[in-house]
């Protein structure tokens, strides 16, 4: 039963291209409107007769109205409407009634529906809250200047002073929950889109490692954590050999194929024992966390066998692919860009050694 109040309050508005969340406010007021200006009515009918009575539902089923046509007018118009219809049954009411019953502070709720509906215009906000405050003194105006048309019975008059404050509290409440849901609504999709795009800028779109930016955020935040304890550090830089004639011979596809393929190997064999990252074309870094440089020869020895051994197909072709590495601890004093470059002179020796080795 509930399911379907919620569906039914929650269908989408016809026709309309913005979203549908000030309808479905604007129906959940209209049917708190129902239940209180509906029990105001009877207790009019029961005090007054036929003539007030008549009146008092007439104001009810302009609420109706609105509630119907959330689901066909334009979200603008419905606004409008919904203000319109509430302004008309507290001006009814308190100049009937008088002010004791609260009826008027219907208004300063409602024009908050101006304020929700994220595609209002400022100049609609503002009209919203100039004309909720000419009403409200027009109100008192008129009701210090003419005597109340109505005098409740002293019996009811406790019980209608009671469900007022209550019809003000429920609303109000309602509108804040609204409100509530509709910020977290946009916070976490803030939360979702910066983390996305932190996740895009660091990340490499071909091998899904990280990219240098990343890495470099990771080693430094490394350097910073474990400054105290003096962790080890040892950074690696390979180079895939003679890509460019795999490449030549295989294609750029195939290429590809060799750099998403190897990334999962080394991705797989760093896990535990530090990070990877695409540093270039056909280059990756290595950060060997708490791992000085012979005990990181030794690992990034047996990566080079790994991948020696792996047997890359592409499309039925086997591709033979090696690669070769230069290692350096890394050291304080000499600073991150240091140690790299030194793993790169080594890296570029290794090459000139006849590549597939790892120099240290
Ligand atoms: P060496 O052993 O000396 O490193 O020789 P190499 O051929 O690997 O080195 P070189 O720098 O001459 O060529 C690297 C090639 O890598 C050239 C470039 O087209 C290719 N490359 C860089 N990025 C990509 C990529 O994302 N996909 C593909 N398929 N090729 C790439
Ligand atoms: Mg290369
Ligand atoms: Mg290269």
């Amino acid at each position: 039963m509930l399911k379907e109040i919620q569906v039914f309050l929650t269908k989408e508005i016809r026709g309309e291209n913005e979203p549908k969340d000030t309808a479905v406010l604007i129906r959940a007021l209209c049917l708190v409107d129902f239940l209180f200006i509906g029990i105001n009515a009877v207790v009019l009918l029961a005090d007054f007769g036929m003539e007030i009575g008549v009146r008092a539902f007439a104001g009810l089923l302009f609420i109706v109205l609105v509630f119907a046509l959330s689901y066909r007018v334009k979200m603008r118009a419905l606004v409008f409407l919904y203000y319109f219809a509430v302004i008309t049954n507290v001006v009814m009411l308190t100049t009937h009634m008088g002010l004791p019953y609260m009826f008027q502070a219907q208004i300063y709720i409602i024009f908050m529906i101006f304020f929700y509906r994220a595609a209002g215009s400022q100049a609609e906000r503002i009209a919203s809250v100039v004309s909720s405050v000419i009403i409200i003194f027009g109100l008192i105006f008129y009701v210090r200047t003419h005597d109340p048309v109505l005098n409740i019975a002293m019996a009811d008059y406790g019980f209608v002073t009671f469900y007022c404050t209550a019809y003000i509290m429920v609303k109000t409440v309602m509108l804040a929950f609204f409100f509530r849901k509709k910020f977290s609504a946009s916070e976490e999709k803030i939360i979702k889109y910066s983390k996305k795009l932190e996740m895009l800028a660091t990340t490499d779109p071909l091998t899904k490692l990280q990219n240098r930016r990343g890495m470099i955020n990771h080693i430094e935040n490394f350097v910073e954590e474990t400054k105290s304890n003096g962790k080890l550090l040892t950074v690696a830089i390979g180079d895939i050999d003679l890509f460019k004639h795999i490449n030549d011979t295989y294609g750029h596809e195939a290429g590809d194929y060799v750099l998403e393929t190897i990334a999962k190997i080394m991705k797989e064999f760093i896990e535990g024992k530090g990070m990877v990252a695409r540093w270039g074309g056909e280059e990756f870094l290595f950060s060997l966390e708490d791992i000085n440089g012979d005990y990181a020869f030794e690992e990034m020895s047996k990566l080079l066998h790994l991948i020696e051994r792996y047997e890359f197909l592409y499309e039925g072709t086997p591709i033979k692919v090696t690669m070769t590495f230069g290692l350096e601890e890394y050291d304080d004093n000499t600073g991150l860009d240091k140690v790299i470059s030194k793993a790169d002179e080594k890296l570029y020796i290794g090459k000139k050694q006849g590549r597939n080795r790892v120099i240290y």
